[in-house]
């Protein structure tokens, strides 16, 4: 088959018409659910296809890992599916790890080493309290979460110190401006980058050297972004500079779904796009395919409240499907009951599985009663956010030891573990080897092995610090002689944080131990993945890029639970939104402000929210709710109000008369089971996801046959399961492994030299 016609099957005119039109800028702008990002894929796999490109030399940029892998596999599949072999990496990236990739090669360019340490916010923040303690400045005055906001705001618009300086007026910012310059001196040393420089330094790397740049503008014959509207400053400029020299840009985006301006995000880049480039081609997408056409009208009521939109329109082919169940209760205990009950009534109905399901809320803290009612019908679920798994403080500590054996400049990594596991090196203890480097303008690291040998403290104390010295020392070269998963084991047992731990009784000592096993887990699926690039250096980073939505356990059959926010960019059959109250959802501040488009961004909120949902949605919301141990009553959210009552079915668990069975189960009585879905209504919702890859589990299965050579996207045949595409390699000759994923999109793992595998 034509390779066009392959890549657009089943497209719509506009869908087909920008995934043909390869050269120039052209602008996507569509609603949620219209095929944005399939549409991208298919793109990416057409300028494959056609040999417009080097699968290597076209960059893709999306909104988060989990996102990015998903499009990934997608393509390969694409291309496996029509035949053609990738052997390039690809470069479907964040804009962070897209930066990371840059940095590694020519960081040294900035004056740093290679190795560099990705700092998280709360190593940012210690870097910033020690500044501050430096430069005298007092955190009661002048907290050190304010600076971090605004040094972080800073980069995100691309001002240097300097730069800032010249913008800035009051005395909080000539503050901010110190802090900001000393902070940059004490990175640099620490040889450490924090979020924001991966995109500011790549930036600076950029416009400094002119030929790195042009490299890059020559390397990518065609960019692409998706969720554009979500795009800051610095990223706009990036993408401006690699552009600029062939200026085929593809950026696709929804105004309406514009939800990040508090970090930074400037819906002007999207608005603008005609602006930057006038000679821009605009296609728009109208037909969503993901929702019912109740979901899908009623969003589209709510959205257009908003003024600061361009009109588009979104219809859908899709049946009208269940009404939009609008639920009050009177508080959220009940709300949380709710949820959880009509869970499980329509699990043991046969309605989907756990995945179908997911729940999103305004807020980080309301998911504790929610999590409680669900453990209480023993309903899996899985918290995405919160208290990351990365940010745990064994996970750091541990990942502190492995940073430091390959960036000895990391003081903060240093100061973290230097006593830990306790080895009776004390804080002012630590305080004096800060000092004494300081002065003698070294790391921390060389400052302390210089106080060893110059005896600045007592036999003791010099005793413990060569120790730690010596330890680290030994993990230094074992870094480099030893594989990552060995390696980790090494850490464990040489630091002998795991032995204190096990000493350790207590429960979440327990608990540390579980989530260390689980980190285990993670570097051994990791080096699995990766095969023979899975580096210490190279785990560090993905680690460090790891966001909210990219949680460890993808696979599990369980409900999400997320904040609105996060959602993003995903769809589920089911969907609750609960909270949806005036000073909640839309939230206390947005109300309260004085500019309307606070509000506006909580609408497009909303949108989001409701637009996930592929069959059922539900809108939740509760006549008193319990903030900060407060008891306070929200009329129901204005997004209610504006949704047209047509489309609505409400009921109220508030007002009706109770009934408590002697559980003291007082909602259970007035739920009804009106779901009334059939199974071709099931099946029409995880049809719509047709091309959707669905990650699953790699067991490792082992056939016998003859090895050969394989690569990404080839075809093969298995005796057992049929047809596949290959989509992973790793290992070489008779170690190389082969993934494949069938056509059922089952993935199965293969040692080449064992499975009965041939080409096709
Ligand atoms: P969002 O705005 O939420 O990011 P999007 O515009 O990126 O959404 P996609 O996620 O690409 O939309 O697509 C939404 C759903 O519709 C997916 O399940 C996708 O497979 C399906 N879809 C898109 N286009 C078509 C089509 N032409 N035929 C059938 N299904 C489609
Ligand atoms: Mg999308």
């Amino acid at each position: 088959m034509d390779i066009l016609d392959f890549v657009t099957k089943n497209m719509n005119p506009p869908q087909k018409d920008a995934i043909e039109t390869l050269n120039g800028p052209l602008l996507i702008l569509a609603g949620a659910g219209s095929g944005k990002t399939r549409v991208l894929t298919h793109r990416m796999a057409n300028i494959i296809g056609q040999g417009a490109a080097a699968p290597d030399g076209i960059l893709c940029v999306t909104f988060t890992n989990k996102a990015a892998k998903e499009m990934e596999h997608r393509i390969y599949k694409i291309l496996g599916d029509m035949g053609i072999m990738v052997r390039e990496q690809l470069w479907v990236n964040t804009f962070h790890s897209f930066c990371v990739r840059v940095l590694r090669s020519h960081i040294t360019l900035l004056d740093y080493k290679q190795f560099f340490t990705i700092y998280d916010s709360s190593d940012q923040l210690s870097q910033i309290k020690k500044v501050m303690t430096a430069l005298g400045i007092n955190d009661k005055m002048y907290p050190a979460k304010n600076f971090q906001a605004r040094i972080s705001n800073a980069k995100m618009l691309g001002l240097t110190p300097e730069g800032l300086e010249r913008s800035s007026k009051r005395l909080m910012d000539q503050k901010t401006v110190e802090v900001y310059r000393a902070y940059e001196v004490e990175m640099k040393r620490a040889n450490s980058l924090d979020f924001d420089d991966l995109l500011m330094k790549t930036y600076d790397l950029f416009r400094m050297y002119p030929d790195v740049l042009k490299m890059y503008q020559e390397k990518f014959q065609y960019i692409m972004v998706d969720e554009y509207q979500d795009t800051n400053h610095i990223q706009y400029l990036i993408v401006q500079l690699l552009a600029k020299a062939h200026r085929n840009l593809c950026v696709v985006g929804d105004e309406d779904q514009s939800i990040y301006s508090w970090r930074g995000a400037d819906i002007k880049n999207i608005l603008d796009f005609e602006k930057d480039f006038p000679e821009a081609k605009v296609v728009k997408l109208e037909e969503n395919y993901r929702s019912s056409a109740n979901i899908v009208n009623a969003a589209t009521a709510v959205i257009k409240n908003n003024s600061q939109r361009k009109d588009k329109t979104l219809f859908t082919s899709n049946p009208e499907g269940d009404l939009i169940n609008v639920r009050e209760e009177r508080n959220e205990y009940d709300e949380a009951k709710f949820v959880a009950k009509t869970i499980q009534t329509m699990m043991n109905e046969g309605e989907g599985s756990y995945n179908d399901y997911a729940v999103f809320y305004r807020t980080n803290a309301q998911s504790r009663v929610l999590e409680e009612q669900l453990r209480t019908l023993a309903i899996p679920y899985r918290l995405v956010g919160g208290v990351r798994f990365y940010e745990r403080m064994e996970i750091k500590d541990i990942l502190s030891f492995m940073k430091l054996a390959i960036n000895p400049a990391d003081d903060i990594a240093l100061k973290r573990i230097i006593n830990v596991p306790a080895r009776g090196i004390g804080k002012t203890t630590i305080d004096k080897i800060e000092e004494f480097s300081a002065q003698k303008n070294m790391t921390m690291y060389e400052g302390a092995r210089n106080a060893v040998e110059q005896k600045i403290f007592n036999a003791g104390t010099t005793g413990k610090i060569r120790r730690f010295l010596d330890l680290m020392d030994e993990l230094q070269s074992s870094a480099t002689s030893f594989k990552l998963t060995d390696f980790y084991h090494i850490v464990l047992d040489r630091t002998e944080y795991l032995a204190a731990l096990k000493k350790d009784e207590s429960p979440e000592a327990q608990a540390r131990i579980e989530n260390l096993e689980e980190l285990d887990n993670a570097i051994a699926q990791f080096a699995k993945e990766r095969g023979e690039e899975a580096s210490l250096i190279s785990f560090l980073e993905e680690m460090a890029l790891v966001s909210d939505v990219d949680s460890l356990d993808q696979e599990q059959n369980s409900v999400t639970l997320m904040t609105l926010h996060i959602s993003k960019g995903l769809e589920y059959p089911y969907v609750f939104v609960v909270g949806v109250e005036e000073n909640l959802f839309p939230s206390g501040r947005a109300t309260e402000s004085e500019n309307p488009e606070d509000v506006e961004e909580e609408r497009r909120l909303a949108y989001v929210g409701m637009t996930r949902a592929r069959q059922k949605l539900w809108l939740t919301y509760t006549k008193m709710r319990r903030v900060w141990g407060q008891e306070q009553f929200n009329p129901p959210s204005r997004f209610i109000k504006e949704i047209p009552p047509s489309f609505i079915s409400f009921k109220s668990a508030a007002e009706a008369p109770r009934f408590v069975n002697r559980y003291g189960d007082s909602s259970g009585d007035l739920y009804e089971s009106k779901w009334g879905s059939t199974n071709s209504d099931r099946n029409k919702a995880r049809n719509t996801g047709g091309d959707d890859f669905d990650t699953q589990d790699f067991p490792d299965y082992d056939g016998d046959g003859g090895g050969m050579n394989y690569s990404k996207g080839m075809r093969v045949r298995h005796p057992t399961f049929g047809v596949g595409t290959v989509y992973a390699t790793e290992g070489a000759g008779d170690n190389l492994k082969v993934s494949v994923m069938f056509t059922d999109n089952t993935v199965k793992k293969f040692v080449v030299k064992y499975a009965r595998l041939e080409r096709v």
